[in-house]
């Protein structure tokens, strides 16, 4: 194995806090955030409340406080993504209600400057410039999909308008035709009970040769996003964005084939919409977004608790992510949090449901 250092961690899901700074104008008197320890160790409390019965206490694996660079963030994130390369299937899940920092913790601000780079673009990174390291007798091949998931319904965002460039199974098909099929026939892949790396079947896969190739196909994917959702309905809050890195890698010198498959998850917004007001459109968005948010939290508490048996299929973002939820695959929940006192209830709602699956 490459990277040792992922088997020392205990177990395969691990859940990170990030509590994002105040913004610029937003006043930082009324914070909710008491202490950040250095163990997980987090208190939180509402500062217009009296009385010590309201300061609550959760433990995580980590807490990033508010000045944590994305840099750090990464740091503590890489060996999980670096055990892609040694075939294992890895999912990055950022949970929060909006405005708390999902889309900054997994992409950043923008593609303005690298050192804003959220964890999707350096994963990326990090995993090309370890599979072009050339360390090894094994060649690495990386593919790339994007999909958003919206109403319970898969959208691919990487398709473009012109011709589309489809990869449904297997992969790299065009490239790697022959020693594909013979490392298929002698590994017996297709026999296997365990479903291939291959999670979102209908959707494009684009093998990436550089970093340039990964952010074009990220913008793309970007415009693909705004482009549906209109000014009053800010769609991207409401749907989850899932970017898949598949990599495969071969072994000239014993002619074996590693698979691993990376998924970053960018959920939708986790805040309650107040049935009294939502009607219509937005009433059926919100169900939606509930149903899939707590069945993934029911997979991820099944898998906590090892239980036998593991409700995939009450949701697309869990049946797409099957494969890589449970058995030999790792979890990373990162739980966002807005300091804000306006925010308390959303805050203690979002710790709660982050207790319940660490
Ligand atoms: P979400 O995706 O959960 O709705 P965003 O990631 O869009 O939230 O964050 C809301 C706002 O807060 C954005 O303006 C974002 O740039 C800013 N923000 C979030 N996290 C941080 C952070 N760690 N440092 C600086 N600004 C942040
Ligand atoms: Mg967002």
């Amino acid at each position: 194995k490459l990277y040792n250092e992922v088997q020392d961690l205990k177990g395969n899901i691990r859940v990170y806090c990030r509590i994002r700074p105040f913004l610029p104008g937003q006043s930082q008197s009324h914070t909710t955030i008491e202490f950040v320890g250095d163990d997980g160790e987090l208190i939180v409390s509402n500062p217009l409340k009296q009385g010590k019965e309201n300061r609550k206490l959760f433990k995580f694996n980590k807490v990033f406080g508010q000045a944590t660079s994305q840099d750090e963030v990464f740091k503590d994130t890489q060996p999980l993504i670096r055990s892609v390369l040694d075939g294992y299937n890895v999912c990055i899940f950022a949970y929060g209600q909006t405005g708390s920092g999902k889309t900054y913790t997994m992409s950043g601000p923008g593609l303005s400057s690298k050192s804003d780079w959220g964890v999707n673009y350096r994963a990326l990174h990090d995993l090309f410039h370890i599979s072009q390291s050339r360390r090894s007798s094994i060649v690495y091949e990386v593919g790339v999909q994007m999909v958003e998931i919206y109403n319970e319904q898969v959208r691919d965002l990487l398709s473009s308008n012109g011709p589309q460039k489809r990869y449904p199974f297997p992969f790299f098909i065009e490239k790697y035709t022959k020693y594909y099929f013979l490392d298929l026939h002698t590994l017996g892949i297709w026999n296997t009970a365990q479903p291939n790396g291959l999670a979102v079947p209908d959707a494009s896969m684009h093998s990436v040769n550089s970093m340039s190739d990964v952010l074009e196909l990220m913008n793309t994917g970007l415009m693909n996003r705004a482009t549906s959702a209109t000014a009053l309905n800010e769609r991207s809050s409401r749907s989850h964005s899932v970017l898949s890195v598949h990599v495969r890698g071969t072994d000239l010198k014993t002619n074996t084939l590693l698979r691993g498959c990376l998924h970053l998850v960018d959920l939708a917004g986790s805040e309650r919409v107040d049935r009294s007001e939502a009607t219509g459109d937005r009433l059926k968005e919100a169900q939606h977004i509930n149903k899939s948010l707590s069945a993934l939290g029911d997979v991820i508490f099944a898998l906590s608790q090892k239980s036998s048996h593991v409700p995939y299929r009450n949701s697309k973002l869990t049946q797409l992510l099957q494969s890589s939820l449970g058995g030999q695959a790792k979890t990373l929940m990162f739980v966002q949090l807005n300091p804000d006192v306006a925010s308390y209830s959303e805050t203690v709602s979002t710790l709660k449901f982050a207790e319940r699956v660490s």
